[in-house]
This record gives C-alpha cells, structure tokens and sequence, in this order.
C-alpha cells in the first residue's frame, strides 16, 4: 500500500491510497481542473480512481467531489449523515458507509470522530497485513479514535492550530472558540498526545496534516513532532496546502 496528498489545508483536501490494483481518493476540495491537474501531479487520471470517500460535508472535502465523480461515473461513499447533507440526488452512485467495508483489495474502517459536522468519520486501510489511518478534523480525543488508531504502519494526522498562534491570531472570538473546541480541530499538543497513545515499534511514518496557515507554524509542527516521536525511527513529513506530499510506500523503511 502507499499513499498521497492532492492537498491538505482549510482551502482544500485530498488524499490517495492505493494498492496494486486499487486507487480511492480520500475527499476532494478541489475543482475540477484543479483536481486533475493535482491527480496528474502524481501520476493519476480521473479514470484511474476506484471509488471516493467522503470524510465529511465541509466545503474543504467535498466541493470537488461531485463533478469528478459524476463526470468519470466513480462511485461515492460516506455516511449517512454526510449524505443527508450533501445531497444523495446529485450523484449517479452514491453508497452509504455502515460498518467495515471493502473497495477492491483494500479494507476500509470508519471511525467516528468529534467534529462539528453531521456524521464525520475518518478511515483506517488495510491491505496485505500493512495499516494506514488518515485523520483530520477532529476536535478532541475520544476512546474512539484512540482505540481505532492503534497498530499503525503510518498515519497521516491533523495538526491544524497551535493553541497560543490561535489565540494571539486574527480570528474573531466566535471562530476562535469553534476551531478550539471539542467538535473543531486538533492543535498541535493534542496530535502529540494522539501520537503518544498510538505509537509502537510498527509505526515507520507520520505525516501531519491540515495545518492552518494562518493560525499554526510548520517549524511548530516539526518541533512537536521530533519532541514526541524522539525515541522513535519514524519517517516525518509535513503536507502542504499547495503541493501535498508525494507517494510514500508503507512499511519500507
Ligand atoms: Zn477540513
Ligand atoms: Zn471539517
């Protein structure tokens, strides 16, 4: 299994996972061209693309999501609560997520996350013994997403706010309160913790996330990462909001 980012930021998001015989793009928060233009960027066509996940109904994940879909006739999965949101009508295959599901060769587990959203989840890939979790948007820790994050090869985290930036920021009062919140984002201490209760010697690589341009510092994000993954031989990386990241292969070293 390997996997890419499109993109990754409040102004749009996108991820790829793929085995050897299977591609499914993670969200998608770029128009059309810009979605094409980013899959290219990697090597990928519409056409290539088995299936998409919807994480959730914020403009950021899905606003691309219909026209690639529909225009290419690639089946679409979320939750029923996203699907109430976003509207099942605008697509010609849209599947309702219950449960463990599969898409090719690729096992796929929901997790339900705290955000403020209708019906959030977040996913973790299973493929040929390896296990990749992706997991933005979140507000909080649950047991949940604790228990749902163990045993994993990599994982690509939020780490959206650093809580001081935030607070000094320029954010009026009401988005401040929203995006530290419960139902918000993860800051970077919380990505820490969530890294500290998740980590074993089976994880290889961890990409941070969703980080905010405004409100986070990458050299912030570094320093949380190398602080709490010090006794670690873990692979670091941070996405972009402009580029992504590039293929990373999971469980090579
Ligand atoms: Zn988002
Ligand atoms: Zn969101």
């Amino acid at each position: 299994m390997r996997f890419a980012s499109l993109g990754s930021g409040s102004r749009g998001n996108g991820s790829i996972v793929a085995s050897q015989t299977t591609i499914v793009l993670v969200d998608c928060g770029f128009h059309y061209k810009e979605a094409f233009a980013r899959l290219k960027r990697l090597g990928l066509d519409p056409e290539d693309l088995d299936g998409i996940l919807v994480t959730h109904e914020h403009s950021d994940h899905v606003s691309g999501v219909e026209a690639l879909a529909n225009k290419h006739s690639i089946p679409v999965y979320a939750s029923r609560g996203t699907w109430i949101e976003v509207g099942t009508d605008r697509f010609n295959n849209p599947i309702n997520i219950s449960g463990l599901f599969s898409i090719g060769d690729i096992d796929i587990s929901p997790v339900t996350v705290p955000h403020d959203a209708r019906e959030p989840l977040q996913f973790v890939f299973h493929c040929n013994g390896m296990r990749l979790g992706i997991l933005s948007d979140l507000g909080s820790l649950s047991p949940r997403v604790i228990e749902g994050y163990q045993d994993l090869d990599a994982i690509s985290v939020e780490f959206n706010h650093d809580l001081e930036l935030l607070q000094k920021g320029p954010y009026p009062a009401f988005l401040k309160t929203r995006v530290s919140g419960d139902f918000g984002h993860l800051n970077n201490a919380q990505a820490s913790e969530l890294l500290q209760r998740i980590v074993s010697d089976r994880l290889k690589t961890v990409v941070a996330c969703h980080i905010s341009e405004t409100n986070n510092d990458t050299s912030r994000v570094k320093q949380a990462l190398d602080h709490v993954l010090a006794h670690q031989d873990v692979q670091r990386l941070i996405a972009s909001q402009s580029d992504g990241f590039n293929w990373i292969e999971i469980g090579r070293p």
